[in-house]
């Protein structure tokens, strides 16, 4: 408290000493495109009405500072998410696209493969494809994170980092030039390709687990809407060991849902991460050891909560959606809209006016189909179709909501930080993407 007692003998040591022991544990954890207008929208999709109160969430709980993301700077200041990866993981400026590689395209190493050099046991746990721009830049080293094939090759080819790869992307790993899937199980690796069949893995064994051909569905439309926390659970239980492990956790499709400007399975997959996150909770209780880092690579859509003007943001019809709006979109290119099928689909009543809306852009669409007349005409009706569709149900949900976008793409809003467990302290304030890689290196050394 105050300055010059020295000479005093009553400090405690924890006063005295900054000596902190590193933790055991590092998980990372990414929400892909959640800017701070993401962690407010969940807190107000979350909320009970049926209290005064606006009840905290688990991001609420664990908020200790912000983040800036910018590229290298040659590259304007609105990222991508394999340089901000490659920031979070390497503690460089890239330029968008790098997978783990400096402006000059040179490898950098990353904090998943010193945690494996120094013996610490380490995985990735995505909703994306596993070779995605975000757990790519922590494992591979690529001048293009377009190279899908060839950053999956190098999953192998570079030498095996990992023991838990949880996520997507059979379509880059069981290839007609290479079956990848078989590598790994021939590198002792258990392979499973269900949710049912990840529950029942032994521990004994690294893991491998792909389950969907590119990305997962929508959180909305999957049979475990919980699926990324059921995978960290699972990543975690495999990981643990005498010396520790480094696990990186990617809630991958935020970003999707932005880029799509679909407020609804956006909220959806933040569900999935909050539910994450609410493991982690617990799981800091008992593995005080374990330090969690939480953030986002950048914001996307400039999604904003209460549009045109109007004072409200009204998330009710969010909160009982059944299907994403692209099922909705894709049972009503198929179906007739009607107010029962509406009904049905949304899980609310449609107005007049919405209904008529729908079925107007469906009339239209297929009018202006068989005007247009394209070359492979049936792929182009169903593409234009379900997309005009899609379109027409998030307006209505945006309508509903009184939700606004102003990209389709990224946007250069600091992102919030987020901390649990030890060494938590040191991410808070104001800091920048390159600082968290930093900090997580000083502490593998330590
Ligand atoms: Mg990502
Ligand atoms: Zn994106």
């Amino acid at each position: 408290m105050s300055c010059g007692n020295e000479s005093k003998t009553t400090v405690t040591p924890a006063e005295s000493a900054p000596v902190i022991s590193a933790p055991k544990n590092i998980i990372m954890v990414v929400g892909d495109g959640m800017g701070p207008t993401y962690t407010t929208a969940y807190r107000y999709f979350k909320d009970d009405p049926t209290t005064p109160k606006v009840e905290n969430t688990v991001f609420d709980r664990h908020l200790v500072g912000m983040s800036s993301t910018y590229p290298d700077t040659h590259h304007s200041y609105v990222t991508d998410s394999a340089a901000s990866a490659t920031a979070l993981s390497t503690a460089n400026k890239t330029y968008n696209g790098a997978i783990g590689v400096d402006m000059d395209k040179n490898p950098l190493e990353t904090v998943l493969e010193r945690a494996k050099s120094l013996g610490k046991k380490t995985g990735i746990v995505v909703t994306s494809q596993i070779n995605h721009a975000t757990p790519a830049s922590y494992l591979a080293h690529n001048e293009s994170r377009q190279n899908y094939n060839e950053i999956a090759d190098s999953y192998i080819d570079d030498g095996i980092k990992a023991d838990v790869y949880l996520g997507g992307g059979w379509k880059y790993f069981i290839r007609d030039d290479r079956n990848l899937v078989n590598e790994f199980k021939d590198n002792g690796f258990t392979y499973v390709d269900s949710y049912q069949a990840l529950e029942t893995t032994t521990t004994d064994k690294p893991l491998f687990g792909l389950f969907d051909k590119k990305g997962l569905p929508w959180a909305l439309d999957d049979t475990n809407m919980h699926r990324l926390s059921s995978m960290a659970k699972a990543a975690t239980k495999h990981l643990e060991n005498q010396k520790g492990y480094f696990l990186l956790i990617e809630a991958s499709q935020i970003d999707w849902g932005g880029h799509a400007n679909d407020i609804a399975a956006a909220m959806g997959e933040m569900d999935d991460l909050a539910k994450t996150l609410e493991y982690l909770e617990t799981y800091v209780k008992s593995h005080p050891d374990t330090l969690v880092v939480v953030t986002a690579d950048h914001s996307t859509g400039g999604v904003t909560l209460g549009a045109h003007g109007v004072y409200e943001w009204k998330p009710e019809v969010l909160r009982t959606m059944l299907q994403s709006p692209a099922s909705i979109a894709k049972a009503l290119e198929t179906n007739d809209i009607t107010k029962t099928k509406t009904n049905e689909l949304f899980n609310f009543e449609l107005t007049e006016d919405e209904l008529s809306t729908l079925i107007t852009v469906k009339s239209d669409t297929l009018k202006n189909i068989q005007i247009t007349a394209i070359t492979d005409e049936a792929k182009s009706k169903k593409i234009s179709l379900e997309k005009a569709l899609y379109t027409a149900v998030k307006k209505v949900i945006d309508g509903r909501t009184n939700t606004g976008w102003t990209s389709s793409g990224h946007t250069a809003a600091d992102v919030p930080v987020f901390a649990l467990g030890s060494n938590k302290d040191m991410f808070n304030g104001y800091q920048d993407n390159t600082d968290i890689a930093k900090k997580i290196f000083t502490l593998l050394d330590k």
